[in-house]
């Protein structure tokens, strides 16, 4: 069984073959630091980690890059972010750069989205990008003007496969602001003259100036993986003109193709709106950690396909952290139940019941990475661990060992989900401990002796431990 990705530049699900075999090169955008991460954010780069983690359980060697834009990305209003930042905190635009780099590594970490094998900063690329902008100059397809050089796309006929979208509609869609200096409206910067007001500059052939953040992805990208490399990804909305352009300047440049696979994530909407700071609906991801923990904001994420529309609702992410938590209780339980079982091979029900989730969730990662297709058949499985686990006899250490690898591998290393120290570690011993008191205080009722089983419950709330007593038995949670 093999797998197939979407790949947006042929809009057709393809068998994914790389270029080397056993090895993958794989190119992400990565964030403009101006500012901190959201939870767009979040969605993108947890859809492409989930992504990397499943094509190294595959067995690939992924080299993964996924850049920081630090210079040359506007808004629309055509302020550069990094000066917007700048003077929003009267700092050196490279302090900002560094403060949000910083804080979004850690938000990442939080996230458990691996970190990527090279960070490339823009603003050390600038010497390349100035010799990718000769190159296209040589090649006709760039021009400069008043320090400034225009990528022309009427000069290269293959603008727009990406998206789909033809000249006639770009003209139509190009900017208001429309610089009288260029060729044609909708021709694209690829080095900006820096107006003396700009902090951000660097000499170049042209003048002094900065880098358009298209090129910068162009460059960056197949410095360290090659051209053409095998997957480029990014969010959907930057599909057109970053993506488009991106190409452009690539294959212009060198004349062979750039990316082979282009997979790009769908939006998150907050309550069915677009999340924007206009709408009061901004939220970034360390406000949403005060309220979530980010495993759970990470299972909520993978609850639905990248490609598609992810919708935030309280209700949901509600939802998603109770299922993470039945999910972390049995696999914890099995971990638990490990170090004193009897020994013995796994028994032909386990081994058949790890075979079945594994087959199903690989055929639904295979296709198009469907991790809530992944996600299901471990729901599926959890029921009937938790069975097993109800009956104390049932389980010999081989079971026990072949269903916690299964949790390990599909939950742990390719979704990501399960706490590092599902055992170990001082929080794993805490969690224990928390068990082993709420069995003792059940040991206790059964002699009904309440009074010492009151005791364990106010002592325990005493250091912010909550115990809930339910139908299915007693739950705690952290208050
Ligand atoms: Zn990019």
């Amino acid at each position: 069984m093999s797998l197939k990705v979407y790949n947006s530049l042929t809009r057709e699900k393809e068998t994914f073959v790389p270029l080397h075999e056993g090895r993958v090169h794989m190119y992400v955008c990565g964030p403009t630091v101006y500012m901190d991460a959201h939870l767009g954010h979040g969605k993108t780069y947890v859809n492409f980690d989930t992504i990397v983690r499943y094509l190294r359980y595959l067995g690939y060697r992924v080299l993964y890059v996924q850049n920081i834009t630090d210079v040359g990305h506007m808004l629309d209003s055509g302020e550069d972010r990094m000066l917007k930042g700048a003077a929003r905190e009267q700092r050196q635009p490279m302090e900002v750069a560094e403060t949000y780099t910083r804080n979004y590594f850690r938000d990442m970490d939080q996230l458990n989205v691996l970190r990527p094998d090279i960070s490339p900063r823009a603003s050390g690329h600038i010497p390349e990008m100035i010799e990718l902008v000769k190159r296209l100059i040589a090649r006709g397809v760039a021009y400069e003007v008043n320090g400034s050089v225009y990528f022309d796309v009427h000069a290269w006929e293959d603008y727009g496969k990406l998206s789909g979208r033809r000249i006639e509609e770009l003209q139509a869609g190009a900017r208001v602001e429309v610089l009288e200096e260029k060729r044609h409206p909708e021709d694209f910067a690829l080095w900006k003259r820096a107006e003396p007001e700009h902090i951000m500059r660097w000499p170049s052939p042209w003048g002094e100036g900065f880098p358009g953040w298209h090129l910068e992805c162009s460059v960056m990208s197949t410095k360290y993986l090659g051209q053409p490399f095998d997957i480029h990804g990014g969010g959907v909305e930057n599909k057109f003109p970053h993506h488009e352009s991106e190409i452009a300047q690539a294959e212009a440049a060198h004349g062979t193709a750039f990316a082979r696979y282009w997979l790009h994530n769908g939006m998150l909407m907050i309550r069915g709106e677009e999340m924007h700071k206009s709408l009061g609906n901004f939220i970034t991801l360390q406000q949403a950690f005060e309220r979530w923990d980010p495993l759970t904001i990470r299972f909520f994420i993978l609850l639905s396909h990248y490609r598609g529309p992810l919708d935030v609702t309280e209700e949901a992410l509600d939802a998603a952290g109770k299922g993470l938590a039945r999910l972390t209780a049995a696999a914890r339980a099995v971990r638990r139940r490990l170090s004193d079982a009897p020994a013995g091979e796994a028994a032909a029900a386990v081994t058949e019941l790890v075979e079945t989730t594994r087959a199903r969730f690989e055929e639904s990662m295979n296709d198009d990475f469907n991790t809530a297709g992944a996600i299901a058949a471990l729901f599926d499985a959890t029921r009937e661990v938790n069975a097993l686990l109800a009956d104390e006899a049932a389980l010999t250490r081989g079971s026990l060992e072949a269903l916690d690898t299964l949790y390990r591998r599909l939950a742990g290393d390719v979704l990501g989900v399960l706490p590092e120290n599902l055992e170990e570690g001082l929080e794993g011993l805490a969690a224990g401990l928390v068990e082993l008191l709420i069995d003792l205080r059940a040991e206790l009722r059964r002699n009904r002796q309440y009074a010492q089983a009151d005791a364990i419950r106010n002592r325990l709330a005493a250091m912010g431990v909550q115990l809930m007593d339910g139908p299915e038995g007693t739950t705690w949670s952290l208050s």
